[in-house]
């Protein structure tokens, strides 16, 4: 088993016998001692929304709930079930800014955790480059506690409170460096 599953302690009661007896499988599974059942945590996937205004300001929310409440971080959530991941996106902007992007680009990826009410569930994130037409009626709910407008340039990963957003943000700061060295056509 190359990693160790990071909720071995966390589960032990067998979801269909009931019994004490799960046991970690894997990374992501268990698997039960006394009728056998197998229990999987498989990754979820979560797709972050990196948005320019006019000024190529970067749109950040503030989050509103834990984990790290209080920090910066990127629009975005968690597919639901039976939802693909730019219909996910699209929807969770709505709801979190009411905002509609469109023009969605996938920029990048990253193999996440994301800690929950004592459970480390595995997250692929995925972030995609959007448009918006009218920031007009931009208004923070949900999870969302606010929003700020940032230049790119200007952006301090430290400020943002989970990894994903981290990983996405020095990922893009980098790809904008880049693209401003290019020369004009
Ligand atoms: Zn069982």
């Amino acid at each position: 088993m190359p990693h160790t599953n990071p909720n071995r302690t966390r589960f032990r009661f067998c979801p269909s016998c009931g019994c004490n007896s799960l046991d970690p499988d894997s990374v992501k599974s268990f698997k039960c001692r006394e009728c056998g059942f197998g229990f999987f945590l498989n990754c979820a996937a979560a797709a972050m929304a990196i948005i320019l205004d006019h000024q190529n300001r970067i749109l950040v929310t503030v989050r509103a709930k834990e984990p790290g409440k209080g920090t910066l971080d990127l629009p975005g959530g968690f597919a639901e079930p039976g939802e693909s991941i730019d219909h996910g996106l699209v929807r969770e902007v709505k709801e979190e800014l009411n905002l509609d992007i469109f023009d969605l680009e996938f920029f990048c990826s990253f193999a996440n955790t994301y800690p929950y009410n004592c459970v480390v569930y595995p997250i692929t994130d995925m972030a995609f480059t959007c448009k918006v037409r009218d920031f007009s009626l931009i208004t923070p709910m949900d999870d969302v506690a606010g929003f700020r407008f940032i230049p790119v340039h200007d952006l301090d990963t430290g400020m943002f409170g989970m990894g994903s957003a981290r990983n996405v943000l020095e990922k893009f700061k980098k790809a904008y460096s880049k693209q401003l060295q290019q020369p004009n056509p």
